[in-house]
């Protein structure tokens, strides 16, 4: 399970904008769009979105939920069954609350 603080995250990117590496870009910009999808509707239960998996080879739709009692963000992959918690998303751009 990834466990993100997308503050952290960003801070970092911020700090380092043309060296971070493709890889850490991919998964920062997948998980502003989970963090954009999720906050739009807060689903109570893992609800079917219109993002792309970032993994590799894989080509699952991510599935999210909001987490009332924590506020993280859930999410995960049918297909590779990947899955994270995002917290930190509060008052970034992409809160849509
Ligand atoms: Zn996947």
């Amino acid at each position: 399970m990834y466990i993100t603080n997308i503050t952290h995250l960003l801070d970092a990117s911020a700090k380092m904008p043309e060296d971070v590496p493709d890889e850490a870009r991919g998964l920062i910009d997948f998980l502003t769009q989970v963090i954009d999808t999720t906050t739009k509707n807060l689903p109570h239960t893992l609800t079917q979105t219109d993002i792309r998996c970032f993994e590799k080879g894989c080509s699952g739709m991510i599935k999210t939920a909001f987490r009332p009692d924590t506020e993280e963000i859930h999410w995960y992959c049918p297909d590779c069954e990947v899955d994270g918690l995002i917290s930190g998303w509060q008052g970034t751009k992409w809160d849509n609350r």
